[in-house]
Protein backbone atom coordinates (compact mmCIF):
# COMPACT_ATOMS: atom_id res chain seq x y z
CA UNK A 1 0.00 0.00 0.00
CA UNK A 2 1.33 3.83 -0.89
CA UNK A 3 0.13 6.66 0.89
CA UNK A 4 -2.00 9.61 -1.23
CA UNK A 5 0.33 12.05 0.71
CA UNK A 6 2.97 12.40 3.43
CA UNK A 7 3.93 14.88 5.98
CA UNK A 8 7.42 15.23 6.93
CA UNK A 9 8.27 17.47 10.34
CA UNK A 10 5.59 15.82 13.17
CA UNK A 11 5.54 18.96 15.57
CA UNK A 12 1.92 20.33 16.49
CA UNK A 13 1.29 21.79 13.03
CA UNK A 14 2.74 18.70 11.41
CA UNK A 15 1.42 16.09 13.68
CA UNK A 16 -2.21 17.58 13.38
CA UNK A 17 -2.20 17.79 9.90
CA UNK A 18 -1.57 14.18 9.20
CA UNK A 19 -3.88 13.16 11.95
CA UNK A 20 -6.94 15.28 9.81
CA UNK A 21 -5.88 14.16 6.18
CA UNK A 22 -5.64 10.50 7.97
CA UNK A 23 -9.03 10.98 9.71
CA UNK A 24 -10.32 11.75 6.09
CA UNK A 25 -9.71 8.23 4.73
CA UNK A 26 -6.45 9.19 3.04
CA UNK A 27 -3.21 7.02 4.04
CA UNK A 28 -0.89 9.38 5.29
CA UNK A 29 2.87 8.58 5.14
CA UNK A 30 4.36 10.59 8.62
CA UNK A 31 8.02 11.11 8.98
CA UNK A 32 10.00 13.48 11.10
CA UNK A 33 13.97 14.23 11.24
CA UNK A 34 13.66 12.68 14.84
CA UNK A 35 11.71 9.46 14.63
CA UNK A 36 11.22 9.17 18.04
CA UNK A 37 8.25 11.51 17.07
CA UNK A 38 7.18 9.52 14.32
CA UNK A 39 6.24 6.27 16.46
CA UNK A 40 4.61 8.48 19.00
CA UNK A 41 2.02 9.82 16.28
CA UNK A 42 1.49 6.52 15.36
CA UNK A 43 1.15 5.07 19.00
CA UNK A 44 -0.90 7.38 19.93
CA UNK A 45 -3.27 8.22 17.22
CA UNK A 46 -3.13 4.81 14.85
CA UNK A 47 -6.20 3.85 15.38
CA UNK A 48 -7.09 7.41 13.58
CA UNK A 49 -6.20 6.11 10.28
CA UNK A 50 -4.04 4.80 8.22
CA UNK A 51 -0.35 6.15 8.77
CA UNK A 52 2.91 4.92 7.19
CA UNK A 53 5.76 5.45 8.72
CA UNK A 54 8.97 5.92 7.45
CA UNK A 55 12.16 6.70 9.57
CA UNK A 56 14.36 7.52 6.44
CA UNK A 57 13.70 10.17 4.08
CA UNK A 58 14.52 7.46 1.36
CA UNK A 59 12.28 5.49 2.81
CA UNK A 60 9.15 7.97 2.95
CA UNK A 61 9.74 8.77 -0.71
CA UNK A 62 9.27 5.10 -1.67
CA UNK A 63 5.65 5.15 0.42
CA UNK A 64 4.08 7.71 -1.44
CA UNK A 65 1.96 7.04 -5.19
CA UNK A 66 3.51 9.00 -7.74
CA UNK A 67 3.10 11.55 -8.64
CA UNK A 68 4.40 12.36 -4.96
CA UNK A 69 2.59 14.70 -2.57
CA UNK A 70 4.74 15.89 0.39
CA UNK A 71 4.23 18.47 3.32
CA UNK A 72 7.09 20.43 4.57
CA UNK A 73 6.00 21.25 8.17
CA UNK A 74 9.15 22.22 9.47
CA UNK A 75 10.51 25.50 11.50
CA UNK A 76 10.64 27.62 8.76
CA UNK A 77 13.94 29.60 7.02
CA UNK A 78 17.21 27.38 6.57
CA UNK A 79 15.83 24.24 8.34
CA UNK A 80 12.97 24.30 5.43
CA UNK A 81 15.51 24.91 2.83
CA UNK A 82 17.74 21.81 4.18
CA UNK A 83 14.65 19.93 4.12
CA UNK A 84 13.68 21.28 0.84
CA UNK A 85 16.86 20.15 -0.71
CA UNK A 86 17.04 16.70 1.07
CA UNK A 87 13.65 15.65 -0.37
CA UNK A 88 14.16 17.01 -4.14
CA UNK A 89 17.40 14.97 -4.53
CA UNK A 90 14.90 11.82 -3.99
CA UNK A 91 11.81 13.22 -5.99
CA UNK A 92 10.73 12.95 -9.97
CA UNK A 93 9.88 15.55 -12.21
CA UNK A 94 6.04 15.52 -11.55
CA UNK A 95 5.87 15.15 -7.68
CA UNK A 96 4.95 18.40 -5.83
CA UNK A 97 6.45 19.51 -2.57
CA UNK A 98 3.95 21.60 -0.52
CA UNK A 99 5.85 23.94 2.12
CA UNK A 100 3.14 24.66 5.12
CA UNK A 101 5.13 26.45 7.16
CA UNK A 102 5.34 30.13 7.72
CA UNK A 103 7.82 30.90 5.02
CA UNK A 104 8.36 34.44 3.52
CA UNK A 105 6.75 34.90 0.23
CA UNK A 106 10.39 35.60 -1.38
CA UNK A 107 11.45 32.48 0.13
CA UNK A 108 9.08 30.85 -1.71
CA UNK A 109 9.13 32.60 -4.84
CA UNK A 110 12.95 31.34 -4.66
CA UNK A 111 12.57 27.85 -3.79
CA UNK A 112 9.47 27.65 -6.18
CA UNK A 113 11.71 29.21 -9.43
CA UNK A 114 14.45 26.65 -8.37
CA UNK A 115 12.19 23.61 -7.75
CA UNK A 116 10.71 24.38 -11.36
CA UNK A 117 14.27 23.74 -13.59
CA UNK A 118 14.03 20.22 -12.24
CA UNK A 119 9.99 19.96 -13.07
CA UNK A 120 9.14 19.77 -9.12
CA UNK A 121 6.32 21.71 -8.28
CA UNK A 122 6.40 23.19 -4.93
CA UNK A 123 3.53 24.40 -3.67
CA UNK A 124 3.96 27.47 -0.86
CA UNK A 125 1.33 26.77 1.19
CA UNK A 126 0.02 29.27 3.89
CA UNK A 127 -1.95 27.57 6.61
CA UNK A 128 -3.73 29.21 9.77
CA UNK A 129 -5.57 28.20 12.37
CA UNK A 130 -3.09 26.83 14.93
CA UNK A 131 -2.52 23.90 16.70
CA UNK A 132 -6.28 22.95 16.48
CA UNK A 133 -7.29 24.43 12.97
CA UNK A 134 -4.50 21.81 11.53
CA UNK A 135 -6.33 19.02 13.03
CA UNK A 136 -10.06 19.76 12.85
CA UNK A 137 -9.94 21.99 9.75
CA UNK A 138 -7.60 25.59 8.75
CA UNK A 139 -7.96 27.65 6.57
CA UNK A 140 -5.23 26.66 3.40
CA UNK A 141 -3.71 29.42 1.27
CA UNK A 142 -2.32 27.12 -1.61
CA UNK A 143 0.12 28.68 -4.09
CA UNK A 144 2.19 27.25 -6.84
CA UNK A 145 1.03 26.02 -10.25
CA UNK A 146 -2.44 25.68 -11.82
CA UNK A 147 -1.05 21.82 -12.46
CA UNK A 148 -0.34 21.44 -8.63
CA UNK A 149 -3.61 22.75 -7.35
CA UNK A 150 -5.39 20.41 -9.85
CA UNK A 151 -3.50 17.67 -7.99
CA UNK A 152 -3.51 19.03 -4.93
CA UNK A 153 -6.62 20.75 -4.57
CA UNK A 154 -8.75 18.01 -3.50
CA UNK A 155 -7.15 16.49 -1.01
CA UNK A 156 -6.60 19.75 0.91
CA UNK A 157 -10.14 21.02 0.66
CA UNK A 158 -10.83 17.70 1.91
CA UNK A 159 -9.23 18.84 4.98
CA UNK A 160 -9.60 22.14 5.47
CA UNK A 161 -12.76 24.08 7.63
CA UNK A 162 -16.36 24.41 5.67
CA UNK A 163 -18.29 27.17 5.82
CA UNK A 164 -21.86 27.04 4.07
CA UNK A 165 -20.35 23.71 2.75
CA UNK A 166 -17.57 25.96 0.94
CA UNK A 167 -13.77 24.54 1.99
CA UNK A 168 -11.70 27.59 3.28
CA UNK A 169 -9.14 26.66 0.43
CA UNK A 170 -8.67 28.26 -2.85
CA UNK A 171 -5.91 28.13 -5.72
CA UNK A 172 -4.76 31.66 -4.31
CA UNK A 173 -2.23 32.17 -7.63
CA UNK A 174 0.97 31.28 -8.64
CA UNK A 175 4.54 30.73 -6.90
CA UNK A 176 4.66 32.97 -3.89
CA UNK A 177 0.87 34.22 -3.67
CA UNK A 178 -0.41 31.49 -1.03
CA UNK A 179 2.36 32.77 1.45
CA UNK A 180 1.58 36.15 0.64
CA UNK A 181 -2.15 35.97 1.64
CA UNK A 182 -0.88 34.16 4.62
CA UNK A 183 1.37 36.78 5.46
CA UNK A 184 -1.16 39.71 4.69
CA UNK A 185 -3.62 38.02 7.14
CA UNK A 186 -1.05 37.23 9.80
CA UNK A 187 -0.97 41.44 9.66
CA UNK A 188 -4.29 41.66 9.81
CA UNK A 189 -4.59 39.49 12.64
CA UNK A 190 -2.49 42.15 14.37
CA UNK A 191 -3.99 44.80 13.42
CA UNK A 192 -7.30 43.02 14.91
CA UNK A 193 -5.92 41.69 18.00
CA UNK A 194 -4.61 45.68 18.99
CA UNK A 195 -7.91 47.04 17.92
CA UNK A 196 -9.59 44.42 20.56
CA UNK A 197 -7.45 45.29 23.22
CA UNK A 198 -7.66 49.36 22.83
CA UNK A 199 -11.23 48.62 23.12
CA UNK A 200 -10.47 46.20 26.32
CA UNK A 201 -8.45 49.15 27.93
CA UNK A 202 -10.67 52.13 26.79
CA UNK A 203 -13.46 50.51 28.63
CA UNK A 204 -11.41 49.35 31.66
CA UNK A 205 -9.20 53.02 31.94
CA UNK A 206 -12.04 55.01 30.74
CA UNK A 207 -15.77 53.69 31.86
CA UNK A 208 -13.85 51.65 34.70
CA UNK A 209 -14.97 48.59 33.88
CA UNK A 210 -13.55 45.38 34.98
CA UNK A 211 -12.12 42.79 32.96
CA UNK A 212 -15.42 40.15 34.10
CA UNK A 213 -17.74 42.87 32.82
CA UNK A 214 -15.52 43.28 30.03
CA UNK A 215 -15.78 40.23 28.87
CA UNK A 216 -20.06 40.33 28.76
CA UNK A 217 -19.91 43.14 26.84
CA UNK A 218 -17.52 41.37 24.27
CA UNK A 219 -20.08 38.59 25.07
CA UNK A 220 -23.14 40.92 23.27
CA UNK A 221 -20.70 41.98 20.45
CA UNK A 222 -20.01 38.32 19.84
CA UNK A 223 -23.29 37.92 19.12
CA UNK A 224 -23.81 41.32 16.77
CA UNK A 225 -21.87 42.13 13.12
CA UNK A 226 -18.64 41.94 15.06
CA UNK A 227 -19.24 38.15 15.92
CA UNK A 228 -15.53 36.42 15.31
CA UNK A 229 -12.65 34.27 16.70
CA UNK A 230 -10.91 36.32 18.14
CA UNK A 231 -13.77 38.20 20.22
CA UNK A 232 -15.26 35.14 21.15
CA UNK A 233 -11.73 34.12 23.16
CA UNK A 234 -11.25 37.64 24.03
CA UNK A 235 -14.42 37.23 26.12
CA UNK A 236 -13.44 33.82 27.27
CA UNK A 237 -9.63 35.34 28.72
CA UNK A 238 -11.41 38.16 30.37
CA UNK A 239 -13.97 36.35 32.43
CA UNK A 240 -11.16 33.92 33.54
CA UNK A 241 -9.66 34.02 37.32
CA UNK A 242 -6.23 32.92 38.02
CA UNK A 243 -5.99 30.10 40.50
CA UNK A 244 -3.31 31.19 42.51
CA UNK A 245 -4.05 34.92 43.36
CA UNK A 246 -8.11 35.16 42.91
CA UNK A 247 -7.45 38.37 40.33
CA UNK A 248 -8.81 38.16 36.88
CA UNK A 249 -6.21 36.60 34.79
CA UNK A 250 -5.29 39.26 32.64
CA UNK A 251 -4.42 41.32 35.15
CA UNK A 252 -1.34 38.95 36.23
CA UNK A 253 -0.28 38.69 32.94
CA UNK A 254 3.17 40.93 32.23
CA UNK A 255 2.05 43.79 30.00
CA UNK A 256 5.08 43.06 27.07
CA UNK A 257 3.86 41.50 23.91
CA UNK A 258 6.16 39.31 21.69
CA UNK A 259 6.34 38.53 18.16
CA UNK A 260 7.37 35.39 15.65
CA UNK A 261 7.66 38.24 12.70
CA UNK A 262 5.04 37.77 9.90
CA UNK A 263 3.34 41.44 11.47
CA UNK A 264 6.96 42.54 10.83
CA UNK A 265 6.96 40.88 7.37
CA UNK A 266 3.48 42.38 6.26
CA UNK A 267 4.71 46.37 7.36
CA UNK A 268 8.64 45.43 5.80
CA UNK A 269 6.74 44.34 2.48
CA UNK A 270 3.51 46.84 2.37
CA UNK A 271 6.79 49.68 2.86
CA UNK A 272 8.37 48.31 -0.24
CA UNK A 273 4.99 48.02 -2.35
CA UNK A 274 3.95 51.74 -1.23
CA UNK A 275 1.12 50.72 0.52
CA UNK A 276 -0.51 52.09 3.58
CA UNK A 277 -1.16 49.18 6.21
CA UNK A 278 -1.12 51.97 8.82
CA UNK A 279 -3.58 49.97 11.41
CA UNK A 280 -1.27 46.73 10.68
CA UNK A 281 1.89 49.24 10.98
CA UNK A 282 0.71 50.78 14.59
CA UNK A 283 -0.23 47.13 15.35
CA UNK A 284 3.12 46.01 14.82
CA UNK A 285 4.57 48.93 16.70
CA UNK A 286 2.34 48.84 20.01
CA UNK A 287 3.78 45.92 20.37
CA UNK A 288 7.35 46.70 20.38
CA UNK A 289 6.60 49.70 22.63
CA UNK A 290 5.05 47.87 25.41
CA UNK A 291 8.59 45.52 24.61
CA UNK A 292 10.82 48.04 25.23
CA UNK A 293 10.41 48.25 29.26
CA UNK A 294 13.31 50.71 29.56
CA UNK A 295 12.21 53.42 28.20
CA UNK A 296 8.47 53.12 29.27
CA UNK A 297 10.18 52.77 32.70
CA UNK A 298 11.73 56.51 31.85
CA UNK A 299 8.11 57.47 30.24
CA UNK A 300 6.37 56.66 33.40
CA UNK A 301 6.71 60.02 34.97
CA UNK A 302 5.39 61.99 31.74
CA UNK A 303 2.79 64.35 32.37
CA UNK A 304 -0.59 63.34 31.60
CA UNK A 305 -4.37 64.89 31.54
CA UNK A 306 -5.87 65.51 35.09
CA UNK A 307 -6.88 61.77 35.60
CA UNK A 308 -10.56 60.47 35.29
CA UNK A 309 -13.04 58.49 34.18
CA UNK A 310 -15.91 59.19 31.96
CA UNK A 311 -19.36 60.49 33.99
CA UNK A 312 -22.28 57.78 34.14
CA UNK A 313 -24.17 58.65 31.34
CA UNK A 314 -21.15 59.23 29.01
CA UNK A 315 -20.15 55.86 30.65
CA UNK A 316 -23.17 53.69 30.00
CA UNK A 317 -23.03 55.40 26.34
CA UNK A 318 -19.58 54.44 25.87
CA UNK A 319 -19.58 50.57 25.08
CA UNK A 320 -21.73 51.15 22.28
CA UNK A 321 -19.22 53.81 21.12
CA UNK A 322 -16.46 51.60 21.12
CA UNK A 323 -18.30 48.95 19.62
CA UNK A 324 -19.02 51.27 16.38
CA UNK A 325 -15.60 52.62 16.67
CA UNK A 326 -13.91 49.04 16.76
CA UNK A 327 -16.20 47.87 13.60
CA UNK A 328 -14.80 51.11 11.86
CA UNK A 329 -11.31 50.31 12.55
CA UNK A 330 -11.40 46.76 11.28
CA UNK A 331 -13.11 47.67 8.38
CA UNK A 332 -10.01 50.15 7.64
CA UNK A 333 -7.63 47.02 8.86
CA UNK A 334 -9.08 44.62 6.00
CA UNK A 335 -9.17 47.71 3.52
CA UNK A 336 -5.41 48.16 3.91
CA UNK A 337 -5.05 44.36 3.71
CA UNK A 338 -6.94 43.78 0.91
CA UNK A 339 -4.92 46.62 -0.49
CA UNK A 340 -1.74 45.06 0.12
CA UNK A 341 -3.04 41.58 -1.38
CA UNK A 342 -3.86 43.34 -4.85
CA UNK A 343 -0.70 45.79 -4.78
CA UNK A 344 1.30 42.34 -4.25
CA UNK A 345 -0.79 40.91 -7.27
CA UNK A 346 -0.38 43.81 -9.81
CA UNK A 347 3.30 43.82 -8.89
CA UNK A 348 3.98 40.12 -9.18
CA UNK A 349 0.70 39.09 -11.78
CA UNK A 350 -1.05 36.67 -9.37
CA UNK A 351 -4.45 37.46 -10.38
CA UNK A 352 -5.65 37.08 -6.85
CA UNK A 353 -9.85 37.19 -6.17
CA UNK A 354 -10.02 39.26 -3.27
CA UNK A 355 -13.65 37.74 -2.65
CA UNK A 356 -12.17 34.16 -2.93
CA UNK A 357 -9.66 35.14 0.11
CA UNK A 358 -12.24 36.63 2.14
CA UNK A 359 -14.33 33.70 1.41
CA UNK A 360 -11.30 31.27 2.85
CA UNK A 361 -10.92 33.66 5.48
CA UNK A 362 -14.73 33.14 6.89
CA UNK A 363 -13.24 29.83 8.77
CA UNK A 364 -10.61 27.86 9.82
CA UNK A 365 -7.98 30.69 10.26
CA UNK A 366 -7.66 33.21 13.35
CA UNK A 367 -9.19 36.00 11.51
CA UNK A 368 -12.34 34.20 11.17
CA UNK A 369 -15.24 36.80 11.44
CA UNK A 370 -18.96 37.13 10.30
CA UNK A 371 -18.05 40.23 8.53
CA UNK A 372 -16.32 38.24 5.94
CA UNK A 373 -19.41 37.54 3.99
CA UNK A 374 -19.79 41.35 3.57
CA UNK A 375 -16.48 41.34 1.73
CA UNK A 376 -16.86 38.33 -0.42
CA UNK A 377 -19.89 40.43 -1.30
CA UNK A 378 -18.30 43.38 -1.97
CA UNK A 379 -16.27 42.03 -4.28
CA UNK A 380 -18.36 39.23 -6.10
CA UNK A 381 -20.44 42.26 -7.23
CA UNK A 382 -20.38 43.63 -11.18
CA UNK A 383 -18.71 47.12 -9.75
CA UNK A 384 -15.74 45.76 -7.91
CA UNK A 385 -14.90 48.52 -5.63
CA UNK A 386 -11.44 50.18 -5.69
CA UNK A 387 -11.40 50.08 -1.59
CA UNK A 388 -13.64 48.30 0.33
CA UNK A 389 -14.23 51.41 2.10
CA UNK A 390 -16.13 52.29 -1.02
CA UNK A 391 -18.73 49.47 -1.46
CA UNK A 392 -21.85 50.09 -0.56
CA UNK A 393 -21.90 47.80 2.48
CA UNK A 394 -19.00 49.15 4.39
CA UNK A 395 -19.57 52.95 3.39
CA UNK A 396 -22.68 52.65 5.13
CA UNK A 397 -21.52 51.15 8.02
CA UNK A 398 -18.74 53.59 8.36
CA UNK A 399 -21.15 56.42 7.57
CA UNK A 400 -23.20 54.80 10.49
CA UNK A 401 -20.06 54.41 12.87
CA UNK A 402 -18.46 57.14 12.68
CA UNK A 403 -19.90 60.05 15.07
CA UNK A 404 -18.81 57.42 17.87
CA UNK A 405 -15.37 56.35 16.16
CA UNK A 406 -14.98 60.13 16.59
CA UNK A 407 -16.02 60.47 20.11
CA UNK A 408 -13.85 57.84 21.15
CA UNK A 409 -10.86 58.68 19.48
CA UNK A 410 -10.75 61.77 21.25
CA UNK A 411 -11.70 60.88 24.51
CA UNK A 412 -9.04 58.40 24.16
CA UNK A 413 -6.89 61.50 23.56
CA UNK A 414 -8.43 63.34 26.24
CA UNK A 415 -8.17 61.08 29.00
CA UNK A 416 -4.64 59.82 27.71
CA UNK A 417 -5.26 56.20 26.99
CA UNK A 418 -2.96 55.23 23.71
CA UNK A 419 -5.49 53.89 21.22
CA UNK A 420 -3.09 54.57 18.22
CA UNK A 421 -5.08 51.54 16.43
CA UNK A 422 -8.45 53.23 16.14
CA UNK A 423 -6.65 56.89 15.75
CA UNK A 424 -4.77 55.59 13.05
CA UNK A 425 -7.68 54.12 11.21
CA UNK A 426 -9.78 56.91 11.54
CA UNK A 427 -6.83 59.08 10.26
CA UNK A 428 -6.86 56.88 7.29
CA UNK A 429 -10.64 57.00 6.51
CA UNK A 430 -10.63 60.93 6.89
CA UNK A 431 -7.42 60.59 4.71
CA UNK A 432 -9.14 59.00 2.06
CA UNK A 433 -12.61 61.38 2.35
CA UNK A 434 -10.42 64.23 1.98
CA UNK A 435 -10.98 66.10 -1.34
CA UNK A 436 -7.35 67.78 -0.89
CA UNK A 437 -4.61 66.76 0.87
CA UNK A 438 -1.52 68.82 2.66
CA UNK A 439 0.72 66.43 -0.19
CA UNK A 440 0.37 69.98 -1.86
CA UNK A 441 2.64 71.48 0.84
CA UNK A 442 4.58 68.30 1.15
CA UNK A 443 5.66 68.48 -2.69
CA UNK A 444 5.98 72.82 -2.66
CA UNK A 445 8.68 72.03 0.26
CA UNK A 446 10.50 69.01 -1.80
CA UNK A 447 10.80 70.94 -4.49
CA UNK A 448 12.37 73.67 -2.76
CA UNK A 449 14.77 72.13 -1.18
CA UNK A 450 15.58 69.61 -3.49
CA UNK A 451 14.15 71.00 -6.96
CA UNK A 452 12.59 67.61 -7.09
CA UNK A 453 10.14 69.66 -8.87
CA UNK A 454 5.77 69.22 -9.01
CA UNK A 455 2.76 69.04 -10.96
CA UNK A 456 0.14 72.05 -11.45
CA UNK A 457 -3.63 71.52 -10.64
CA UNK A 458 -4.29 73.77 -13.85
CA UNK A 459 -2.06 72.39 -16.51
CA UNK A 460 0.04 69.03 -17.53
CA UNK A 461 3.64 68.86 -16.77
CA UNK A 462 6.15 69.10 -14.19
CA UNK A 463 7.50 71.91 -12.62
CA UNK A 464 10.35 73.89 -10.80
CA UNK A 465 10.53 77.30 -9.18
CA UNK A 466 13.67 79.00 -9.04
CA UNK A 467 13.32 79.64 -4.85
CA UNK A 468 16.73 80.58 -4.34
CA UNK A 469 16.82 83.00 -7.15
CA UNK A 470 13.76 85.39 -8.89
CA UNK A 471 10.89 82.52 -7.93
CA UNK A 472 10.13 82.54 -11.67
CA UNK A 473 8.49 78.83 -12.68
CA UNK A 474 9.34 76.50 -15.53
CA UNK A 475 8.11 73.32 -16.74
CA UNK A 476 10.47 70.72 -16.49
P1 LIG B 1 8.23 24.15 14.68
O1 LIG B 1 8.22 25.39 13.89
O2 LIG B 1 8.53 24.22 16.13
O3 LIG B 1 9.26 23.13 13.98
C1 LIG B 1 9.58 21.88 14.57
C2 LIG B 1 9.70 20.83 13.49
O4 LIG B 1 10.73 21.18 12.56
C3 LIG B 1 10.09 19.48 14.08
O5 LIG B 1 9.44 18.48 13.37
C4 LIG B 1 11.58 19.48 13.84
O6 LIG B 1 12.13 18.17 13.81
C5 LIG B 1 11.65 20.10 12.48
N1 LIG B 1 12.98 20.60 12.15
C6 LIG B 1 13.57 21.71 12.64
N2 LIG B 1 14.78 21.86 12.07
C7 LIG B 1 14.94 20.85 11.20
C8 LIG B 1 15.97 20.48 10.29
N3 LIG B 1 17.08 21.23 10.17
N4 LIG B 1 15.80 19.38 9.55
C9 LIG B 1 14.68 18.64 9.65
N5 LIG B 1 13.66 18.96 10.47
C10 LIG B 1 13.79 20.03 11.23
O7 LIG B 1 6.86 23.34 14.49
P2 LIG B 1 5.34 23.82 14.38
O8 LIG B 1 4.58 22.57 14.23
O9 LIG B 1 4.97 24.78 15.45
O10 LIG B 1 5.29 24.64 13.02
C11 LIG B 1 5.65 24.05 11.78
C12 LIG B 1 5.59 25.11 10.72
O11 LIG B 1 4.24 25.57 10.61
C13 LIG B 1 6.43 26.34 11.01
O12 LIG B 1 6.97 26.83 9.81
C14 LIG B 1 5.44 27.32 11.58
O13 LIG B 1 5.85 28.65 11.38
C15 LIG B 1 4.20 26.98 10.79
N6 LIG B 1 2.94 27.31 11.42
C16 LIG B 1 2.76 27.17 12.75
C17 LIG B 1 1.56 27.49 13.35
C18 LIG B 1 1.38 27.28 14.80
O14 LIG B 1 0.32 27.68 15.31
N7 LIG B 1 2.33 26.69 15.51
C19 LIG B 1 0.42 28.00 12.56
C20 LIG B 1 0.67 28.03 11.17
C21 LIG B 1 1.89 27.73 10.64
P3 LIG B 1 12.70 17.49 15.17
O15 LIG B 1 11.51 16.91 15.85
O16 LIG B 1 13.64 16.46 14.66
O17 LIG B 1 13.37 18.58 15.95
Amino acid sequence: ERAHIGVTGLAVMGRNLARNFARHGHTVAVHNRTSAKTRALVDEFGHEGTFLPADTAEEFVTLLEPPRRLVIMVKAGAPTDAVIDEFAALLEPGDMIVDGGNAHFADTRRREAALRERGIHFVGTGISGGEEGALLGPSIMPGGSPESYAALGPILEDIAAKVDGVPCCTHIGPDGAGHFVKMVHNGIEYADMQLIAEAYDLLGRAAGLRPAEIAEVFKGWNSGRLESYLIEITAEVLAHTDADTGRPFVDVVQDRAEQKGTGRWTVQTALDLGVPVSGIAEAVFARSLSGHTDIRAAGRGLPGPTPGTLDGEAAARFADDVEQALYASKIVAYAQGIHQIEAGSTEYDWAIDPGKVAEIWRGGCIIRARFLNRIREAYDSPRRPDSLLSAEYFRDALAGAQDAWRRVVATSAELGIPAPGFAAALAYYDGLRSPRLPAALIQAQRDFFGAHTYRRVDRDGSFHTEWSGDRTEHAV
